[in-house]
């Protein structure tokens, strides 16, 4: 009896130092992921006009794992060491941020912006920096309209971009200087070329905080970028698709020349979401982020390396209830 009791609490014992050894390395990963430190002490954005102020609320919902089911409990947990002490703007109940990327381009940009104009919406706009050089002048008029704007890389190459932290800051801070030189103004706001998701080495993630910055994903996608082509309606049905019951909605859509049915789409879409009682807003670095969902998980015995084979993602809107 004594000793059935000695091996029940040996027993017992391992397994709880097991677990805490588990969920202490998922944490510290997944921590790594998200990039912040997690003790930081509340930041209020300088940059705000007053009538803005009384709308900051701390907020954390970016990282609420509610709507998650399929992961073990031991890496739901560890995303409770997200950051919840950041402060971002307050926003309405149902928003919607129309946003443009890989612009500009001399065809479609001034389109979109007619569309854009005539309806008082305003949108932002994730553009290249090779191609804001060859463009200034639309840049110019994406910002005097009053658009928010972006930056999606110099080169939109993911290969080169991805690379290692160097090559990311050294596209960011090129695609900033061009920003600057052009509008005067240095928007903290990233869009990752291909998503976030690609970014699959911590570090880069790290170093986008590093450089300040804020990076956004989006939950309704125009699919405007199949190699299939598509329509107008293909468009509507996406976005509508994607958006509906959904109270923050980041719509995807691209502006060079070859999207011609997501500029086609556009009024009827905004219309929509005019109707569905949405309000329009721009992106900047006090919104909160929405970011696909990553995880790591760790099936190597090497602390220090995150396997391919050890990687998954998932992209689900944490927004959909
Ligand atoms: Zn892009």
């Amino acid at each position: 009896m004594k000793k059935l009791l000695i091996a029940l609490i040996l027993v017992s014992s391992t397994l709880m130092i097991l677990s805490l050894f588990v969920h202490s390395t998922t944490s510290n990963v997944i921590e790594k992921r998200i990039g912040k430190p997690i003790n930081k002490s509340p930041i209020l954005p300088s940059n705000l006009k007053e009538n803005e102020k009384k709308y900051l609320s701390v907020s954390e919902s970016v990282y609420d794992t509610s709507s998650s089911s399929s992961y073990p409990v031991s890496i739901l947990n560890a995303t409770d060491s997200r950051p919840s002490d950041k402060l971002f703007l307050k926003e309405p109940d149902k928003v919607v941020y129309l946003t443009i990327d890989d612009g500009p381009d001399p065809n479609s940009t001034p389109k979109f912006l007619e569309v854009l104009q005539e309806h008082d919406i305003k949108a932002t706009f994730f553009m290249i920096g090779a191609t804001m050089e060859k463009n200034p002048q639309l840049v110019k008029d994406i910002f005097s309209q009053g658009h928010a704007i972006g930056n999606h890389s110099y080169t939109h190459n993911y290969g080169s971009l991805y690379k290692d932290t160097e090559s990311l800051a050294e596209e960011i801070n090129k695609t900033e200087d061009i920003i600057f030189s052009i509008t005067g103004t240095r928007p903290k706001i990233f869009r990752a070329p291909g998503g976030s998701q690609r970014m699959r080495k911590t570090e880069l993630v790290n170093k986008l905080d590093e450089l300040g910055y804020a990076y956004f994903d989006w939950n309704a996608s125009s699919a405007d970028t199949d190699p299939n082509g598509v329509t107008k309606k293909d468009v509507i049905d996406n976005i509508k698709h994607d958006s509906s019951g959904v109270k923050k909605v980041i719509t995807l859509m691209h502006d060079n020349h070859r999207r011609k049915a997501s500029l086609e789409a556009l009024p009827e879409l905004i219309e929509w979401f005019k109707e569905n009682g949405y309000e329009f807003r721009t992106l900047n670095e006090n919104v909160e982020p929405f970011h696909f969902k990553t995880i790591h998980i760790k099936e190597s015995s090497n602390k220090n390396t995150i396997t391919d084979s050890a990687y998954r993602s998932v992209t689900e809107s944490v927004y959909s209830n």
